[in-house]
């Protein structure tokens, strides 16, 4: 496989002809030593993909984009540590969004790709693709993972929420439209990741507004069902400075942080 176009840009990129997980592969690396800061591990057939709380994430082979990014968090200040972990998956969110609105319009198709907190892209309410930021190498490292419906008919789909590119106009076939997606990804994310990781306050709260900008939850009317089966209902009306989602549940009543829970739109149901 060539992604030319990424391989121009990240020579460093390893594309796998198949693999179990590629988030499992490059934690195992990093825990192991080998750890290279914005290592990148892609494939288009991925058999063992997972979202969060051990969730599977399923699609046909040859059919979608898995791939997984290393970050290093040697270099972040002990003391933002915590502020800015919560905004890496949301980050990853913005530059997926940025990266499938771009082949959206090249395909004539409208660039309506928004972030579902926390951790999902939307095209028009339907779920293109899931990302899952996990800890590795005892906390020295983030792997950020994504995947992404490239070329699935809808038959093929595991649930009826989702959807991928091909059935929103883009055209090509699944390794062109990946390396298409991919180089954009790439760039978006590392530009976000230098913000967070480096960046001036202006710059992480300019990487902050744009993400609230394109999060389609926020003013959505949701319910979240919290860890231990508690479930809350209200309006989504921020995001707080840890990347935490702000819920009021009544006209008038107090704000409530929810830092992790499964969310519905209900505007979608
Ligand atoms: P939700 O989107 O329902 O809130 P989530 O954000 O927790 O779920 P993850 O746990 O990250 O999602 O991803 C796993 C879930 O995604 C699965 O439970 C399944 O509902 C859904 N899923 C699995 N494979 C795909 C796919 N190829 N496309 C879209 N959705 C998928």
């Amino acid at each position: 496989m060539n992604f030319e176009l990424t391989r121009a840009l990240y020579p460093e990129l390893e594309v796998a002809p198949e693999i179990g997980s590629t988030n499992d592969e490059l934690a195992v690396r990093a825990s192991s030593g080998s750890f290279t800061d914005f290592g990148i591990l892609a494939t288009l057939s991925q058999t063992s993909g997972r979202g969060r709380l051990d969730r599977s994430w399923v699609t046909p082979p040859g059919k979608g984009l898995a791939v997984s990014v290393l970050l290093s968090l040697e270099d972040l200040e002990a003391e933002s540590v915590n502020e800015r972990l919560g905004w890496i998956a949301l980050a990853a969110g913005l530059a997926m969004v940025d990266a499938v609105n771009g082949v959206l319009s090249a395909a004539g198709s409208e660039p309506e790709a928004k972030i579902k907190w926390p951790n999902d892209v939307l095209i028009r309410g339907s779920k293109v693709c899931g990302l899952l930021g996990v800890l590795a190498a005892e906390g020295r490292a983030v792997v950020i993972g994504a995947g992404l419906n490239l070329t699935a008919s809808r038959e093929e789909l595991p649930v009826a929420t989702a959807t991928s590119l091909a059935l929103n106009g883009v055209e090509g076939d699944a390794e062109s439209i990946a390396d298409r997606v991919l180089v954009e990804y790439l760039a978006a994310l590392q530009s976000g990741w230098r913000a967070l990781s480096s960046g001036t306050p202006e710059q992480v709260e300019q990487l902050k507004a744009e993400v609230r900008a394109n999060c389609a939850t926020i003013g959505a009317r949701v319910r979240v069902d919290l860890p231990g089966g508690m479930e809350v209902r209200g309006i989504a009306t921020g995001l707080d400075e840890t990347g935490r989602l702000q819920l009021r549940e009544s006209a008038g009543g107090e704000l409530r942080e929810i830092a992790a829970g499964d969310v519905t739109h209900l505007r979608y149901e």
